[in-house]
């Protein structure tokens, strides 16, 4: 049956724009998660902030619900009110708005992807933070909207929560206002800073999923990008993760911090391992050769302390340093199936009891399924002054007991991830609503309110977060 708003979209973008077939919504139903499709009612593809203005407002009046849409490579598809949801893909918003190399800011329309915006500022000499990948896909407003985390990989970028490098955003709330944070709360002024006259509202809009509004531009800072960089590492064997973390540790402490990125990388759970031993790696950059070079030699003199590596700095560690920094996903097989990725955020000294922790209930759980299900290692990232965990839990989409018994395993070591003191920063659906019975009531009271007033009647991706 057609859309109920099939025609009044089509007035607002034309009906080229406008897509409730089967074949289109399908489409748009999975993300990279194990987690059931959940299929959209109609899908629209605006072309610019205004058009995006008369959606909301129609959906407003209509209590239509809304899921915006950026590269779709989240982990956990946003429900909306299938069937009659409105899927706002924002793909063909992908300018670039201004460049100011004087003021080290970018503003771009949402739906542009990472690997373009790096593309474009590269032949400048320049690169913004942004994620590992899959580039190709993930938009620059997906990324603020969702995760906001650190990568590397084939773009240039550095461990940590990009957020400190979120200068403003202008967002399309439910109602249909537009409002855009940092200086342009002076409504003379440019965005050039996130310091805006009162509170910080662009963290408002930085992580909350779109359930308070549509991201349409968005304001990064941008930097000289470096010409020099190389890898390192050390090896320890499998039984030796205290000495290896012992090192990582005494890296990561180094003030200001020479590493660009620096990772601890080892086994999945026993039985399903396929990396065996415990791997630094790490990647240091410069301006000029020198620069470089005296980092590497700060790292090369806590390595030299290290107690009992199995290699240190050797080119076969260096090679994998690079692979892994570079690119994870090419260390891996390419057909381990599909994931489910789970990623906590832990506090130094917490880090080790945390993945102990998961890595047995791991271990206990996925006894008898060898073979079904497999684990992509354990990854263990400087997150500034935090670390950042991965344990992706691959399992294959033909054999359906197999994906319920991996979404099973990831909601348990999600609980217990929490339970021993881990947060997380994907809130997507599934771990959103874990997430949420650990929100004190307090927190979630304002959070609650604050939706309330900026969506009273609830048509913005309705059901994340805990909220109704
Ligand atoms: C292989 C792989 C590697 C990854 N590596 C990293 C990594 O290194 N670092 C990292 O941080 N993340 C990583 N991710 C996760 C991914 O970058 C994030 O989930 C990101 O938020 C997805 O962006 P997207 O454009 O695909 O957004 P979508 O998946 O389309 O949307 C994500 C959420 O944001 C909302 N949303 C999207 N666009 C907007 C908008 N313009 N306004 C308001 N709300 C919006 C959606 O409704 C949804 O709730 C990885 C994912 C995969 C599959």
């Amino acid at each position: 049956m057609a859309h109920p708003l099939h025609a009044a979209l089509s007035e607002i973008v034309g009906p080229k724009y406008v897509a409730d077939s089967d074949f289109a919504v399908w489409a748009y139903a999975r993300d990279s998660s194990g987690f059931p499709a959940r299929i959209p009612g109609i899908i629209i593809r605006p072309e610019n902030t205004d058009q995006v203005v008369r959606i909301v407002k129609l959906a407003n009046r209509e209590r239509m619900p809304i899921v915006p849409r950026g590269g779709g490579t989240a982990y956990g598809r946003s429900p909306g009110d299938p069937p009659r949801t409105i899927c706002v893909d924002l793909t063909r918003m992908r300018r670039l708005i201004d460049l100011n190399e004087r003021n080290r800011t970018v503003t771009v329309e949402a739906g542009m992807t990472c690997s373009e915006l790096e593309t474009r500022l590269k032949g400048r000499g320049l690169y913004v933070h942004t994620v590992y990948g899959p580039a190709d896909s993930v938009t620059v407003g997906g990324v603020v909207s969702g995760v906001c985390g650190g990568g590397g990989g084939r773009m240039f970028s550095s461990a940590g929560h990009n957020e400190p490098y979120v200068i403003g955003v202008k967002v399309v709330l439910p109602g249909g206002d537009v409002i855009e944070t940092g200086a342009r709360t002076n409504d003379q002024a440019k965005m050039f800073s996130r310091v805006p006259h009162g509170p910080d509202l662009t963290g408002l809009f930085i992580g909350h999923m779109g359930v308070f509004g549509i991201t349409t531009e968005v304001t990064l800072q941008v930097f000289p990008l470096p010409l020099h960089e190389r890898f390192g590492g050390v090896a320890y064997d499998h039984g030796m993760l205290d000495e290896a973390y012992e090192t990582f540790c005494q890296l990561a402490a180094v003030e200001p911090k020479p590493f660009s990125l620096l990772g601890l990388m080892g086994p999945g759970p026993k039985g399903i391992a396929r990396i065996s031993d415990w791997w630094i790696v790490y990647k240091v950059h410069g301006s000029t050769e020198e620069e470089m070079e005296a980092k590497l030699r700060i790292a090369s003199g806590i390595v030299e302390r290290s107690v009992s590596p199995k290699e240190r700095d050797s080119e076969a560690v260096r090679r994998l340093g690079q692979q892994i920094l570079e690119y994870p996903h090419d260390v891996m097989p390419r057909r381990l199936g599909m994931w489910n990725l789970l990623e906590p955020l832990a506090p130094r000294d917490e880090t080790l009891n945390i993945v102990r922790g998961i890595l047995k209930m791991m271990e206990d759980e996925f006894a008898g399924w060898s073979g079904r299900l497999r684990s992509g290692g354990t990854a263990i990232w400087m997150h500034g002054d935090q670390n950042y965990l991965s344990f992706p839990i691959y399992h294959s989409e033909a054999d359906a007991e197999s994906r319920e018994k991996a979404i099973s395993v990831w909601k348990k070591t999600a609980e217990l991830g929490l339970q021993l003191g881990a947060t997380y920063c994907v809130l997507d659906k599934d771990i959103g609503d874990i997430c949420a019975r650990y929100f004190p009531p307090s927190y979630a009271s304002l959070l609650r309110t604050l939706k309330r007033a900026i969506d009273p009647n609830n048509i913005m991706n309705p059901h994340l977060l805990g909220l109704p």
